[in-house]
């Protein structure tokens, strides 16, 4: 069959430009992300075994497979796992498929300098194609596994590919890079030296769970020495914490999350008896860009006596902790567990309570042992973890607890609510808040003009969930949360001198005009009444307290309601 040759898309041209032109310093990263497709490959192998989807497939040594060719200066890496088909190659491979590479492509354009675009492959790493960054031609060979007929891909990175169906291609994927000319210069950079691909297997890859071998060189006569195995494969999930290195642990975060930047926490749990399990997770150091889109995938991954089982494992953490990764294996689930049987596992509920409370109690340690820490995670994951408020009121405490938000007292320092409970004025009937879509629109608005005037200190909520919280949760160590736009509000008016008499005399004076507003605006409002709670403005508008605030009114209305 002849080679056709395809174009890429535009956005998948621009990347291989920045690869072939790049300065980034840590190329040493191409191999861990060749090696992470490879063990990803060979963990889906095992999978569909697992699950009787590969029949006549021999999966009795799944490995990895490091060769150079020091005469032709090239690289390859070949694993024996699911390989792909020849439309998945042109799906996967051809295109920009992958979504944290299309938020990269976004920041890059909003970059443009070159020095900027570098920090960015630092930042999100962009798999297959870094290859480019240390080679001038890359080739693929692939088959999947149950699949007769493999797939050629071949490109030098620049505007094009070329594809080809070939007969002999042995089941799994091989990536060779022909690597550009040696720099006499940098011997660091040198892809063909045994000992520099030992080394990087060792900083990136150790844990991978399959054996990464490195093909020795053919000697004089011919012969060649026994392959040597360069990864422990030791899951570090299950060694002693003091033997793994904060480093380790970074490397495991990238290559469950595909993220290129450290983690802002890690989290280790081990729970002996009845159910063992031990769980390593990780709290990103920013919330991905599609954290509240509907199909954002969530949940952490799910291993069975080392072997892993799923990605995405929903059942072992609330949806309002969707942006935890991590590994969670457990000793005693059959490795045919299906996603129903998760569901319905009482194991799996007790481990996610428990595993729910240990991220919440590592961000409350956060507060007082880093509180810079725990500033940013709340400014990534602050709007989801409300969410929680609403949806867990097992561990609503423990949420308020770690919450904190903006506050007229401070335009700059957030609050938690015990702070703002012990700065409480003698007399405050409630802990005072006020929604809206900015702080800006909020400090505009006429209710706040009292609470400013007497100097009461008002929450300042603007994530959509705020809405929705504060009905939920009502009160806070027996304080009302109150709306400053809702009901009456008594601020303690007998100091102005407007006592009860004082008050009917008003009403009494005014009862004239206010029934007339109250007929000529008829059906628009409820009621017209005098009030204490404007020191500026000469009239706002108020709900009742039971009324829905305008915000939720708009929310209902757009989802149709
Ligand atoms: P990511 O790994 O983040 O998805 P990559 O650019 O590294 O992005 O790889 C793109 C896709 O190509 C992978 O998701 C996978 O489906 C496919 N792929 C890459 N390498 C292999 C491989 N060795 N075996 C099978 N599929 C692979
Ligand atoms: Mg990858």
């Amino acid at each position: 069959m002849p080679s056709e040759t395809f174009e890429f898309q535009v956005e998948a041209r621009q990347l291989l430009q920045l690869m072939i032109h790049s300065v980034y310093s840590n190329k040493d990263v191409f191999l861990r992300e060749l090696v992470s497709n490879a063990s990803d490959a060979l963990d889906k192998l095992r999978l569909a075994a697992l699950r009787d989807e590969a029949p006549d497939v021999d999966v009795t040594d799944l490995h990895i497979e490091i060769d150079i060719d020091k005469e032709a200066r090239t690289l390859t890496v070949r694993d024996n796992g699911i390989g792909m088909s020849y439309d998945e190659v042109t799906q996967l491979i051809g295109t920009i498929a992958n979504s944290g590479t299309a938020k990269f492509l976004q920041e890059l354009r909003e970059t443009k300098d070159a020095a900027g675009a570098d920090g960015l492959i630092g930042q999100f790493g962009v798999g297959f194609y870094s290859g480019f960054m240390v080679a001038d031609e890359v080739t693929l060979v692939t088959r999947r596994a149950g699949e007769t007929q493999g797939t050629r891909w071949t490109s030098r990175g620049e505007g094009t590919y070329t594809l080809e169906k070939v007969d002999e291609a042995p089941q799994g994927t091989s990536v060779t890079l022909h690597l550009k000319p040696a720099d006499s210069e940098n011997q660091l950079h040198d892809y063909t030296s045994a000992w520099k691909v030992k080394e990087i297997v060792k900083r990136y890859s150790d844990f991978i769970t399959w054996p990464i071998r490195l093909v020795p060189e053919a000697g004089d006569d011919g012969d060649s020495g026994e392959a040597e195995t360069l990864n422990s494969m030791k899951a570090l999930w299950a060694r002693p914490r003091d033997e793994v290195s904060d480093d380790e642990y970074h490397e495991l975060y990238k290559h469950i999350s595909h993220d290129w930047r450290e983690p802002l926490e890690t989290i280790r749990l081990q729970a002996e008896g009845a159910f063992e399990y031990q769980a390593l997770l990780f709290v990103p150091a920013h919330a991905p860009h599609d954290l509240f889109t509907q199909g954002y995938q969530r949940g952490v991954q799910l291993y069975v006596k080392r072997v892993f089982i799923m990605d995405d494992c929903e059942e072992l953490l609330p949806p309002y902790l969707r942006f935890v990764k991590g590994v969670v294996d457990a000793q005693d689930l059959s490795l045919n567990v299906s996603r129903e049987i998760l569901q319905q596992d009482r194991h799996i509920r007790m481990m996610r309570r428990r595993l729910t409370k240990k991220v919440l109690s590592t961000v409350k340690d956060l507060m007082s042992s880093a509180p810079e820490r725990y500033t940013t995670f709340w400014r990534e994951f602050g709007p989801v973890l409300k969410e929680g408020l609403v949806t867990d009121s097992e561990n609503r405490d423990a949420i308020l607890a770690v919450a904190s938000f903006a506050s007229t007292r401070d335009a700059e320092e957030p609050t938690t609510l015990a702070k703002y409970v012990e700065r409480m004025k003698d007399g405050q009937d409630g802990i005072y808040f006020m929604t809206g879509e900015s702080r800006q629109a909020i400090e505009n608005s006429p209710h706040m003009e009292a609470f400013r005037a007497k100097g009461v200190e008002v929450l300042l909520l603007t994530d959509p969930v705020d809405e929705v919280w504060v009905d939920a949760v009502g009160e806070y160590e027996g304080k009302r949360l109150r709306s400053v736009a809702k009901g009456e509000i008594d601020l303690g008016g007998e100091e102005d001198g407007k006592d009860g008499a004082e008050k009917e005399r008003q009403s009494e004076e005014y009862a004239g005009l206010l029934g007339w507003m109250t007929e000529h605006l008829g059906e628009d409002v409820k009621e017209v009444r005098l009030s204490s709670r404007l020191t500026v403005s000469p009239a706002c508008v108020v709900s009742d307290a039971h009324d829905l605030t305008p915000a939720l009114e708009n929310m209902y209305r757009a989802m149709g309601q």
